[in-house]
């Protein structure tokens, strides 16, 4: 089973440049039309289930914002 994960991206840092979109192999970010953030742009947000917490969202994001959780099994933690 794969992993399950979840993001949360900081709205002070994204900038919507929309690389975490198009890095996530699950495609499971978008830009959320519906809200702006306090520089005026559209952030990204999780818009389905499926985020395996690869953090490869993370790790494109040339602003930093956004942060990876993953589920801890107890099979992966060890017992
Ligand atoms: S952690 Fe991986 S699967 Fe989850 S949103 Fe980021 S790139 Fe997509
Ligand atoms: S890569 Fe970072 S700055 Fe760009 S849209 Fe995604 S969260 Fe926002």
């Amino acid at each position: 089973m794969p992993a399950k994960g979840w993001i949360e991206v900081n709205d002070l840092y994204c900038k919507a440049c929309e690389l975490c979109i198009n890095a996530c192999p699950q495609k499971v970010i978008a830009l959320d039309m519906g809200r702006l953030t306090p520089k005026g742009y559209h952030p990204a947000h999780i818009v389905a289930d499926g985020c395996t917490g690869c953090a490869i969202c993370a790790l494109v994001c040339p602003d930093a914002a956004i942060t990876v959780y993953r589920e801890v099994t107890k099979a992966a933690a060890g017992g």
